[in-house]
């Protein structure tokens, strides 16, 4: 139960459980100075008027506590049986929560509540754990979580938890000892300690995971690669006669690293990052093109299927003329097409291969593959990165592309083993993206103003969000746009195409291509065309609901305009009432197009945990630390583990023995263990 619930299978994992605050009995608010100003607060009463109200989804549990200065009303929405089980009116209780107003009186909506009785703690800091609904309703509660630490804590001793930093490391960054750090931070005697707690257990966590990239970092360097001796005839010969454009000088630059690192005999390991609409997808074809050229296969995969198709199709295009041929091959090939792609790129008659993550499935065998290329990295993990690694005797040489700029902090953190290459340089003639927010209210004026632009010949995209939870809402509201969008668009004269995720490949792939190839003026579209679409003619990008997307997400959408030499325009649409947070976001989006720009804010708005589908990747699991709060730590981190890999690169020397254990036991738990 615990294991399902919280992975806690072992003591260690629960000394590992850390409280995610404390009851600090020391700070009680006496409930008459509530103002509004008040935010969280912890109160001590007695509890009244316990009553439920209402059924169904709108069923809420309510009650108030008062102590000798005033009242304030409690109210639950959520697991409210277990709730009334658990308090009792006239009952002495502490409890913590957001003050809100409502109507003139202060209440907190579902606050933690406990029993203020003769064994609380009055205190001092007494730790709350976060627990599940379903080990609640087993009785496995906060209160049980700090019954089982304590009796823990009182059969361990120091040498139970010994040290795994070594003394050096302890002295120059001031970090207390491993087992005071993890009974202070459950049982913190004093603020001081908790943060000497923290702060140590943090260091410890970012250290560990830059210990794994300094010792990748290290791997790439001596790992043998293939050589790609020659520049042969069919890069020569796209270069002479087939580009269709001049390259930017930062794409000449950029396959000029990744020429030289293929010439070394090792095996390449780089992150080409440039802003949407850089031109990154070129440079992926020419290198792609240069392993050919050299006897070898070359992949590229992307995080969608749509994105590999465009792939497939934008590289068919140019490779088409040479008489090169490339396939597809996601989840959705199947049956003989399948069957034939795996055998042409066993037996080497196919040299070329765009898909998803089916490529990196088992079945999937290269008779030489020599480059693989990851379009859009951050939605891939580390550890499927490596599984490219087995597909050849020796690895692949990998390089992967990301389209929204990576801040450093996360950069290091995810492609710390990275050789990173930057395509600073829009390509020629582009304009700079003319980005406005407007209300619903003024739709009118934005519709007349998108007719302008179709009536010019160009095309429009309106874009709705998506969001997992509420899918089905979704849906209606795409479907209720786009009735609204071809009343406002005369379908006699102007053509619509729609595209979302619930429609099969087949209608979708259709669709799509009646507005890549300009038959249609409008593509109505959830975000499934976020990343990678390209569409040059098209000039408009309305973002309906704005408030609803995030930062990033908005940037790749509004890169998808802007990709030819038209002025081009992006329209965040939203209602009249805006949270804070979202109009901040588009008024961020307003003011820059700098990708790097709104990449930083994205992160320090969000966190990284929602960022970069890191939380797939699993690459990103910190339990304490932050990347972005805690980036001196990571930089300090980051000097620590390449220090000690620099003087010790196999961790043989005795101090350096608990660094090793720590490593062993992390593989174990992550996708890191298939790379090391
Ligand atoms: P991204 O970096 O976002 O993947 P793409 O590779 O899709 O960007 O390129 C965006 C657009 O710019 C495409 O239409 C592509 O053909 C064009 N492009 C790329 N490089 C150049 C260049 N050097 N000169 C002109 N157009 C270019
Ligand atoms: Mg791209």
């Amino acid at each position: 139960m615990l294991r399902q619930e919280l992975g806690i299978a072992t003591f260690e994992d629960l000394l590992y459980h850390f409280p995610y605050r404390y009851f600090d009995r020391t700070k009680v608010t006496k409930i008459g100075t509530v103002n509004a100003t008040t935010e969280f607060a912890q109160f001590a009463g007695i509890l009244i008027n316990i009553a439920e109200e209402g059924d169904g989804r709108k069923r809420r549990l309510t009650a108030t506590l008062y102590d000798e200065t005033g009242r304030i009303d409690l109210v639950w929405f959520q697991n409210i049986n277990w709730i009334k089980k658990n308090i009792a009116e006239g009952s002495r209780y502490i409890v913590f929560g957001k003050v809100a107003q409502f109507g003139g009186y202060f209440n907190i909506s579902h606050p933690e509540i406990e029993a203020w009785n003769s064994e609380t703690n009055i205190s001092g800091m007494q730790p709350v754990y976060s627990t599940t609904e379903k080990l609640r309703v087993r009785g496995i509660t906060n209160r049980s979580f700090a019954k089982i630490t304590q009796s823990l804590f009182e059969k361990v001793k120091q040498h139970d938890i010994p040290e795994v930093l070594p003394p050096e490391i302890l002295s120059t960054y001031k970090l207390c000892n491993r087992f005071h750090a993890i009974y202070w931070l459950h049982y913190p005697d004093t603020e001081h300690h908790e943060q000497m707690a923290r702060y140590r257990m943090k260091w410890e966590e970012l250290f560990i995971s830059q210990m794994m990239i300094a010792r990748l970092r290290l791997q790439h360097t001596v790992q043998r690669g293939w050589m790609f001796e020659k520049v042969g005839d069919s890069f020569n010969t796209f270069f002479n006669n087939y580009l269709p454009f001049n390259l930017t000088g930062a794409q000449k630059r950029v396959l000029k690293e990744i020429r030289q690192d293929t010439v070394t005999g090792r095996q390449m390991n780089r992150l080409l990052q440039g802003d949407v609409g850089s031109g990154k997808t070129i440079v992926a074809l020419m290198s792609m093109l240069l392993a050919m050229d050299n006897g070898f296969q070359a992949c590229i995969m992307a995080p969608t299927e749509i994105l590999a198709q465009q792939h497939y199709f934008g590289m068919s295009a140019l490779l088409e003329p040479m008489g090169i041929t490339i396939k597809l091959l996601t989840g959705n090939v199947k049956g003989k097409e399948r069957k034939a792609i795996l055998a042409a790129l066993a037996d080497g008659s196919l040299s070329f291969v765009a898909g998803t993550h089916a490529l990196i499935e088992d079945t999937v065998v290269f008779k030489n593959l020599g480059l693989a290329v990851i379009d859009e990295q951050h939605r891939f993990g580390v550890g499927q990165r490596s599984k490219l690694w087995k597909k050849n005797e020796l690895p692949p040489h990998v390089l992967v592309m990301t389209a929204t700029p990576i801040p450093r902090t996360l950069a290091m953190t995810m492609y710390g083993d990275l050789e990173v290459s930057v395509i600073d340089e829009l390509p020629p003639g582009r304009q700079e993206i003319k980005t406005v927010h407007r209300r619903d209210v003024t739709r009118a004026k934005v519709m007349e103003f998108m007719r302008s632009e179709i009536d010019k010949g160009r095309q429009a995209y309106i874009v709705y969000p998506l969001i997992e939870e509420s899918e089905k809402l979704d849906y209606e509201s795409l479907m209720a746009g786009y009735e609204q969008v071809k009343i406002w668009f005369n379908e006699d004269k102007y053509k619509i195409a729609m595209v979302h995720g619930r429609m099969d490949a087949e209608l979708k792939e259709r669709n799509m291509k009646r507005f890549v190839k300009g038959e249609a003026n409008i593509l109505v579209a959830t975000t499934v065309i976020e990343v990678g679409v390209n569409v040059p003619n098209a000039s408009v990008m309305l973002l309906e609901s704005a408030e609803r997307f995030g930062l990033s997400q908005m940037h790749q959408l509004r890169g998808r305009v802007g990709r030819g030499a038209e002025q081009s325009y992006c329209i965040l649409m939203t209602g009249s009432k805006v949270s804070e947070e979202s109009i901040k976001r588009i008024n961020i989006m307003v003011s820059t197009t700098d990708g790097f720009k709104i990449a930083e804010e994205d992160l320090a708005m969000r966190g990284p945990g929602d960022m970069y589908g890191t939380k797939q990747s699993g690459v990103l699991k910190f339990k304490l630390a932050d990347i972005v709060l805690d980036s001196a730590i990571l930089e300090e981190t980051r000097h620590a583990a390449q220090q000690i890999i620099a003087q010790d690169p196999k961790l043989d020397l005795p101090q350096n023995r608990g660094i090793r254990y720590m490593l062993t036991q992390q593989a174990q738990q992550s996708h890191w263990a298939k790379i090391s």
